[in-house]
């Protein structure tokens, strides 16, 4: 009697993975000429593209196109541009020290692809949260599966549309789709997983990788604080708060969250502020190109709660049909108001007051981790304690946002913020595995690591010391 063995159909992630995993292992993304020809292909093909990413982000939630570039297309193909000119010096074994130990030889650190890797974006920065991973993850020579936001479609779609044309999929390939879809790549074994999003999912994500033993970068949010000092320049930091608050409606992950403020300064900062939000947005906000809208209803009736907190000094308005809240600025909060119990990811900037520095820096150690932290002062020392003694991912002494724009700084947060960092050569180094080796000599052979011991730990107490 035949016996027909049944092969279980492969779902898309099995059947992408599969694919990846046999183009792998041909060599091919090893070859550094390979790589940057196909990060050419993508810089071209977004260049090409252009017009209809602005237009995907203004469909998805209404974002204007200066905003579209600076901090998503642009942001992207500067640093393509970094990989391209730096690869072929950041993928060259780097040679180190060699302990006289082990002498003669000489020691290098190879940086190696890990093989196929899995990029999970966020919506709120969707085209760069997504993108810029992947060029990271394809300089260092992998091959990637990446699953855009289902929350930002239309940006989803143009991502689908410039990968496919660019890359088979058995090197990168996209999927869209939602909680279903990457549940069924979470359950498969990849050797990387790089997610950007929530905490609460970057726990599930991790719990996924464990059961591999997957090696994960963890880009999170959290509750990111804004201290002012008494002595800090005030119109300077209302107009450099502002805009970090407002930008995206506040759909930031790095957003300063709440700000905290000395006493002394307080209404004097508050009067700037407003007057920066009418510079910015007009006096109807809701009329301004270059206010986005809020990403969905669930989002939108999350955030329209939070305006029964304290008295909104700025804004405080909405239009639902719209998913329009204005940009606003609420005094009179408490720690235990429910606008301080989660990251809020909208345009709604809580003040809490101060008068005891030392207290509020005790305050922020005992919440959890936060993505960034920014300090507007005049006193160096001031802010140098801060940046040595609070526990967070990163952030700006003066300005709030822009420490995210720089690829010469690792970005990634810390504990509930996330681990791990990226950005520049920080990508290429998250995404290669670092190879130790040591090339020994044979034209010597020192005896001394071999039995019989006898007296010979005294001899290497000696060259140690
Ligand atoms: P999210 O965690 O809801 O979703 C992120 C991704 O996870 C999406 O692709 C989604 O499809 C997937 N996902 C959602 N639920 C899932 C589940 N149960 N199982 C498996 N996958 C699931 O985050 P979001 O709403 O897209 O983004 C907002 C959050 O991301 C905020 O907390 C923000 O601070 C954070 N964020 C962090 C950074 C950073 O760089 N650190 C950047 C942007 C956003």
């Amino acid at each position: 009697m035949a016996t027909a063995t049944k092969t279980k159909k492969q779902n898309i992630a099995q059947e992408l993975l599969t694919k990846q995993r046999a183009f792998f292992r041909t060599g091919e993304t090893k070859n550094v000429d390979f790589r940057i020809k196909k990060l050419k292909l993508l810089k071209k093909a977004i260049t090409a593209h252009e017009e209809e990413i602005y237009e995907a982000l203004k469909q998805d939630f209404g974002k204007p196109v200066f905003e579209t570039y600076v901090s998503e297309i642009g942001m992207v193909l500067e640093e393509i541009g970094l990989m391209i000119k730096n690869l072929p010096n950041w993928s060259d074994p780097e040679k180190v020290d060699t302990p006289i130990t082990i002498h003669p030889g000489s020691s290098y650190i190879y940086r190696v692809p890990y093989g196929v890797t899995l990029v999970i974006g966020a919506w709120n920065y969707p085209f760069n949260l997504t993108l810029t991973p992947v060029v990271g993850a394809i300089a260092a020579g992998n091959c990637v599966i990446m699953k855009p936001s289902e929350l930002s479609p239309h940006t989803s779609a143009i991502i689908t549309k410039i990968i496919g044309e660019i890359y088979e999929e058995d090197f990168v390939a996209v999927v869209e789709g939602s909680v279903k879809e990457t549940q069924e790549l979470l359950a498969e074994k990849f050797d990387f997983i790089f997610f950007t999003g929530s905490t609460r999912v970057g726990k599930i994500v991790a719990e996924a990788a464990a059961k591999h033993l997957t090696p994960t970068t963890l880009e999170l949010g959290g509750k990111s604080p804004c201290i002012v000092a008494k002595d800090a320049d005030l119109a300077m930091t209302a107009k450099r708060i502002v805009w970090g608050k407002f930008l995206n409606a506040g759909q930031t992950c790095i957003a300063p969250d709440y700000l905290l403020v000395h006493e002394n300064v307080k209404a004097a900062l508050i009067f700037k502020m407003k007057e920066c939000v009418k510079e910015f947005y007009g006096n109807n906000p809701e009329e301004s190109p270059d206010f986005p809208r809020i990403i969905n209803k669930d989002h939108f009736k999350r955030l329209s709660a939070y305006l029964e907190d304290g008295n909104a000094v700025v804004g405080g308005n909405t239009i639902p049909a719209d998913l329009y809240i204005a940009p606003t600025i609420l005094d009179n909060i408490d720690w235990e108001d429910e606008v301080m119990q989660d990251e809020i990811f909208g345009p709604i900037l809580p003040v809490i007051t101060f008068t005891d520095m030392d207290e509020i820096v005790e305050k922020i150690k005992d919440l959890p981790t936060p993505l960034s932290l920014y300090i507007f002062t005049e006193k160096k020392s001031l802010a140098e304690k801060l940046i040595l003694d609070v526990e967070f991912g990163g952030g700006c002494v003066n300005d709030t946002v822009t420490h995210f724009a720089n690829p010469n700084l690792p970005f990634g947060g810390v504990g509930n913020s996330g681990v791990g960092a990226y950005h520049g050569k920080f990508s290429f180094d998250t995404f290669s595995h670092h190879k130790g080796i040591h090339k020994k000599s044979t034209w010597l052979d020192v005896p001394l690591r071999y039995p019989p011991y006898e007296e010979k730990v005294l001899l290497v107490k000696t060259i140690v010391n």
